[in-house]
Order: structure tokens, then C-alpha cells, then sequence
């Protein structure tokens, strides 16, 4: 088990383009999807890339936990994305507030405007590729991670700062 400190914004690797992860070393695929699992649980968050964890490479991963807020239909079992491309979002933009594992340890929080569909192509942990078409909280958090991935920031996106909000500590 490797949990990963979470870089947080000031950090340049969240401001860069990651590079895409190259296939040919299986083992440090492995080591690196088992390093963004563990520091995804320990968080815990609902999506973390990899350069949340200071690696300037083209992966994330999502995972929809059940929480007492959540309802049962939104649970959404870990899915790995591994040089992932979004090929088509839908012209309907829907609002969420949504916070980041990298802005002060997801307790500032804010509304973001995105599509509310996308369809994603990219490889899961065995490297197979897959097509997805994702809709709800899963389609905001593949946009929300796959920004990650360009450098982007929630930050850079509240469509009203007046909105933000801050959770205090536990
Ligand atoms: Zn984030």
C-alpha cells in the first residue's frame, strides 16, 4: 500500500500537460494504478489523476462510493482511465458544485458549468481500450479529472466565486 501525499495548487505539476503513459512497462502501470487507488481510498475522493499525485502522466480513476448522502444509483465501481480522450460532449451544460482533492484537500467548494454527457475513449488497467458514454455525477467526473490531465483547475472554472464555500475541518 502506497498512499501518495495529494499535491495541492502552487504546485507546478497540476499546471502542466501530462505526457501519455507509455505501454510498455506493465509493472510500473501496475505499481502506478495501485499508488492513485490507495491514495484515492485514503483521501477519499471520488476521482484523482495522476498528477494529483505528482506524475505529469495521462491517467485517472473514478469511483462512486455509496455515502449517506449519496443514493444507491449513483455508486459507480472503480474504473480506470489510461490516456484517455473525451471524443463528444453534449451541448446540455448542467451546473454541480464540486470540490478537489488538490484546492486545500477538497473542503473549498464551488459550482462548476460542464457538459452533462460525454463519451470517453481511453484503456482500462488491463490495457484494453474501451468507449464510454457517461452521464450524471460519472460524466462531471471524468471532465473534472480529465482537466487535471491539461493542467486545469476547478479554480479556474467556479462559474460564481461567490458561490464558494468552505467545509471546516474534521
Ligand atoms: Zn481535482
Amino acid at each position: 500500500m502506497a498512499v501518495k501525499k495529494i499535491v495541492q495548487i502552487g504546485d507546478g505539476v497540476l499546471r502542466q500537460k501530462a505526457k501519455p503513459v507509455s505501454l510498455k512497462n506493465k509493472v510500473a502501470i501496475k505499481k502506478l494504478l495501485k499508488d492513485l487507488t490507495d491514495s484515492l481510498h485514503a483521501a477519499p475522493l471520488v476521482g484523482i489523476a495522476a498528477p494529483q499525485i505528482g506524475l505529469g502522466l495521462q491517467v485517472f480513476l473514478s469511483e462512486i462510493r455509496k455515502t449517506k448522502l449519496r443514493d444507491a444509483k449513483q455508486v459507480d465501481s472503480l474504473r480506470v482511465f489510461i490516456n484517455p480522450k473525451i471524443v463528444n460532449y453534449s451541448n446540455k451544460q448542467t451546473i454541480l458544485v464540486e470540490g478537489c482533492g488538490s484546492l486545500c484537500h477538497a473542503s473549498i467548494f464551488g459550482p462548476v458549468k460542464r457538459p452533462s454527457e460525454v463519451e470517453v475513449l481511453a484503456l482500462d488497467e488491463n490495457l484494453k481500450p474501451f468507449h464510454l458514454k457517461a452521464n450524471g455525477l460519472l460524466a462531471k467526473i471524468i471532465q473534472h479529472e480529465y482537466d487535471h490531465l491539461q493542467g486545469v483547475v476547478i479554480l479556474d472554472k467556479f462559474t460564481d466565486t461567490r458561490k464558494c464555500w468552505v467545509r471546516s475541518a474534521k
